[in-house]
């Protein structure tokens, strides 16, 4: 999920010495992007607590912090187990990773402008419940609940829905969700042709660009 209040941090400006170091000293990972069918995939539940799930875990936070997000979901990068990893924190520097979470229980309402890595640029309105409590397991299998209200809340129920298939766009009317559907579609080329365009002008420049721009919300 994409925080309405990370709007600033979507301005830095991409050429940042950093975006470079990033994307080649840790291991960030593609997100799919809306309307990509994988993004309706049901995850599996994660079994083994091993190496692989620690890697896909940091894998997961370094996306996320990178992006820049407040939560990802394993299905947002092509990983179809139950394990969603968020930090709402003002500091970026609280980290919660849930594998196999389940809502126990659901109270009052809210309604919060989302947004979502998997659909860049576009914010609307959803109504979830504003208190949950939640069981789940951390990195190393072990059992926890946590009660979680407002932000964390809503984050905690937008990237579950990720690892069921469904995306907050699903909230929205079927005329909205096309239009935003073919907006995407429409930067997507967009997008090809100028880094086509780029490859063409600079020759053997080396990498270029990361392919993932940071446009600014809305
Ligand atoms: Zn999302």
């Amino acid at each position: 999920m994409r925080s309405v209040t990370g709007r600033q941090a979507l301005l830095l400006p991409l050429e940042h010495p950093l975006g470079a170091t990033i994307e080649t000293l840790m291991a960030i990972r593609t997100i799919l992007e809306f309307p990509d069918p994988r993004l309706r995939t049901r995850a599996q539940p994660v079994t083994r607590f091993d190496a692989d799930l620690r890697r896909v875990i940091d894998d997961m936070l370094e996306t996320m912090y990178a992006a820049p997000g407040i939560g990802l979901a394993a299905t947002q990068v092509d990983v179809h187990q139950r394990l969603v990893v968020i930090d709402v924190s003002a500091d970026r520097a609280d980290p919660l990773v849930l594998v196999n979470p389940e809502i126990l229980s659901r109270e009052g309402e809210t309604a919060t402008e989302e947004g979502c890595l998997s659909v860049p640029g576009f914010f609307d309105e959803v109504t979830r419940a504003s208190r949950i409590r939640v069981r789940a397991q951390d990195r190393d299998g072990n059992a926890f609940e946590r009660d979680c209200e407002d932000l964390l809340a809503v984050c905690v129920q937008h990237e579950m829905d990720h690892i069921d298939g469904r995306l907050f766009v699903d909230y929205l009317s079927s005329l909205k969700r096309e239009r935003v559907r073919k907006r995407l579609e429409k930067e997507r080329k967009e997008r090809a042709a100028r880094s086509a365009s780029e490859t063409r002008g600079r020759g053997g420049e080396g990498p270029g660009k990361p392919p993932r721009e940071r446009r600014s919300a809305l």
